[in-house]
């Protein structure tokens, strides 16, 4: 099985190389934000929820993201691994993520980090904000409410993923070719 964590700021370009990657290796991509929009779209109990924290910019609660994140590995059984994107963002979220892959003797291969600066980013997420119409992309200061929670509650990840040896760092900026092609030889070497 291959299990691999994307890492990165918001518009660092996770999801975009999420989608050449479960392609390419024949995996199940779990993006927390896109079940969070899914769920807003549908109008669900959940979905209520998670607006009143993605309208602001703002991170969802540990448990219930914890709890949707589950609810969707169990339902692929039977797969060749998964890329979790966007997924975990805290250091309790990463805890309980380990904890539950370990009770369905599953294990984290890597957790790779998509870096670029955030004046790149704001500059990316603004231009997809034009085309996707998410309200969080589109405005400035909720952009930068993103990487503030980033910086706060998503960054110490990195010391987290780096103290198991599981942190591999690849340049978000240049053609989104060039970083997919850096991506699969890292994934290749490391499987
Ligand atoms: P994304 O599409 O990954 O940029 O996520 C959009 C928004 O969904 C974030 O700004 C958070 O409000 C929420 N979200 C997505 N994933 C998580 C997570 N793992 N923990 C908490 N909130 C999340």
């Amino acid at each position: 099985m291959i299990n691999v964590i994307l890492f990165g700021k918001p518009g660092a370009g996770k999801g975009t190389q999420a989608d050449f990657l479960k392609k390419k290796f024949n995996l199940i991509h779990i993006s927390t934000g896109d079940l969070f929009r899914n769920n807003i779209k549908n109008k669900t109990q959940l979905g209520l929820l998670a607006k009143s924290f993605m309208d602001k910019g703002d991170l969802v609660p540990d448990e219930v993201t914890v709890d949707m994140l589950k609810d969707e590995v169990n339902k692929n059984s039977d797969v060749r691994g998964f890329i979790f994107d966007g997924f975990p963002r805290t250091i309790s979220q990463a805890q309980a993520l380990d904890k539950f892959l370990k009770s369905i003797n599953m294990t984290i291969n890597a957790t790779i980090s998509l870096e670029a600066d955030d004046y790149v980013l704001e500059k990316r997420l603004i231009k997809r904000g034009m085309l996707n119409g998410r309200s969080d992309d589109q405005d400035i200061s909720k952009i930068r409410n993103r990487f503030k929670e980033y910086n706060l509650k998503t960054s110490p990840l990195k010391k987290y993923y780096d103290d198991y040896g599981k942190l591999y760092t690849i340049s978000g900026i240049g053609s989104i070719n060039e970083i997919k092609n850096k991506l699969i030889n890292l994934i290749k070497k490391i499987n």
